[in-house]
């Protein structure tokens, strides 16, 4: 049994969607057990949420968005030519679900109120339609292919917006589901990105979380393998937007590709991995429109040499600093810091102290400075009165850098090689950490100069004679 999922780049238009139709019959044709899924039409999910915060805003503007959402996806249908039956069903189907979101959108503008499980309900909707969309071009090919909604069978808790699924639950509602579809011959088309709590409220699983709904589905199903289909060859040795020399990496272990995900390689959602380890489910990449690339095998053991294997970047961090040349008297400066940010639901990205205990740095996103800071202030009243603790800011605009490779283990000198780059482009880094993983070296700089700090450190591993560490 395999999972086949499709990113929103891959099923942005009615010839992508026919290309995805075609490229999904040519392989069940070896392997009849499969399970697709689909991401909303690139670009539909950021109109779905800007949507409902105009509704929320009481703008009436949402109105016209929801027209040209609705006609880009009639556009689309009729430019699939499906037989006529179908394509009647098809438009029945997405008029009843554009009304609902209308419905929906009405309420939250009359109560100017948008609550956490309306906004993933909202948000959700454009998987909806594509599956649906998906499984007619599929059965307009002969395929007996049938749109599945996830409510129904991937079970989260109910942190909205980044809900995690209960794997054990899922387990059993989504194989009660699937597999007697799958015994039917049944080609489910499953929406990506979206579960629901126990008692059936909606939730989506975070930004980019259609990767994280193969996985979850890999795992419950006992797949074989998950092969996610997107726009590159792969995941490569850095975005292929910032560094158009960047290489596809051939096998990757669970481990790097993670930190790489969780680092802003947004190829993979960072939290994809997670349920293929355990059963030790191989996930590979692949490019839509360049089936025949072999693209990245991400796997338990992979061969070759551990390298330094890429360079990520994540944009929109701030760095907060509690600093005072007092701080050393002070017992669990450091805990007390970072209970007070979890407290606050904030995630933490990275850490780093410095050895003479003067200061704490670390990074988070740039939405949470405001909060974090008052937060620290009010923790730290005492220690900041007496001037232990000098000051307590957050500097923003800052971007975190990665390298990541299983190795930086082993090989000596990687550091230094990153600070080469830097320093020979006048790049500063403003804090530096080694995660504990030692699968990854991160750095903070200024975001003005990351796209730049990438390239350079790209080039010191990629470009130079001794490739690669
Ligand atoms: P999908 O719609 O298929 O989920 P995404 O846009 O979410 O596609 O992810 C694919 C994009 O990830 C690529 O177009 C690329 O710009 C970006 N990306 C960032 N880092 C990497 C990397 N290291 N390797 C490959 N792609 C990357
Ligand atoms: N459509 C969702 C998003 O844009 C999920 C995904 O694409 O993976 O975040
Ligand atoms: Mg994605």
């Amino acid at each position: 049994m395999r999972v086949m999922k499709f990113g929103g780049t891959s099923v942005g238009d009615a010839a992508r969607f026919q290309w995805v139709a075609d490229l999904i019959a040519f392989h069940r044709a070896s392997e009849p057990r499969m399970v697709v899924v689909v991401s909303a039409m690139v670009g539909v999910t950021d109109v779905l949420v800007q949507m409902s915060q105009l509704a929320a805003q009481g703008e009436s503007t949402w109105i016209p968005t929801l027209e040209a959402l609705r006609k880009r996806h009639q556009d689309t249908v009729q430019a699939l030519s499906l037989p006529e039956e179908e394509a009647q069903a098809l438009e029945k189907d997405l008029q009843e679900g554009f009304g609902r979101l209308e419905t929906v959108l009405q309420a939250v503008a009359a109560l100017r109120e948008l609550s956490p499980s309306t906004a993933d309900l909202v948000a959700g909707m454009g998987e909806r339609w594509s599956a649906r969309i998906l499984a007619a071009a599929l059965r307009a090919r002969g395929l007996p292919a049938r749109a599945v909604d996830a409510d129904a069978f991937i079970v989260t808790d109910d942190r909205f917006g980044e809900a995690s699924p209960d794997l054990e639950s899922t387990r059993a509602r989504a194989r009660a589901y699937l597999l007697p579809m799958l015994e039917q011959g049944i080609l489910p088309v499953v929406t990506g990105f979206i579960g629901a709590t126990p008692e059936g409220r909606p939730t989506t699983l975070g930004r980019g979380g259609s990767d994280f709904s193969a996985t979850i589905l890999g795992y419950v199903l006992d797949a074989e393998a998950v092969w996610i289909w997107t726009d590159v060859d792969g995941v490569m040795s850095a975005d292929p937007k910032i560094v158009p020399g960047a290489r596809t990496i051939p096998e990757l272990s669970y481990i790097e590709a993670a930190e790489m995900a969780y680092f802003g390689a947004k190829v993979l959602h960072p939290r994809t991995l997670l349920p293929c380890i355990d059963r030790r489910i191989p996930v590979r990449i692949l490019n839509t429109m360049n089936p025949q690339h072999p693209g990245t095998w991400i796997v338990p053991e992979p061969r070759g040499d551990g390298r330094v294997k890429a360079v990520t970047l994540i944009k929109n961090m701030s760095l907060i600093t509690v600093e005072g040349r007092g701080m050393l008297g002070v017992p669990g400066v450091a805990a007390r810091t970072f209970a007070a940010v979890a407290e606050l639901g904030v995630s933490i990205l990275m850490i780093s102290q410095s050895s003479s205990e003067q200061n704490i740095c670390f990074v988070i996103p740039s939405p949470s400075v405001t909060q974090v800071v008052r937060a620290l202030r009010k923790v730290f009243e005492r220690e900041m009165a007496r001037r232990d603790i000098e000051d307590i800011w957050g500097m923003d605009r800052v971007a975190i850098i990665a390298v990541v490779g299983a190795g930086l283990r082993t090989t000596p000198g990687i550091a230094a090689r990153v600070f080469s780059a830097l320093g020979s482009g006048r790049i500063n880094v403003l804090s530096i950490a080694q995660g504990s993983s030692e699968y990854n070296l991160s750095l903070v700089v200024a975001e003005s100069e990351a796209e730049e700090a990438v390239r350079r450190i790209h080039a010191a591993f990629y470009e130079q004679p001794t490739t690669g560490a």
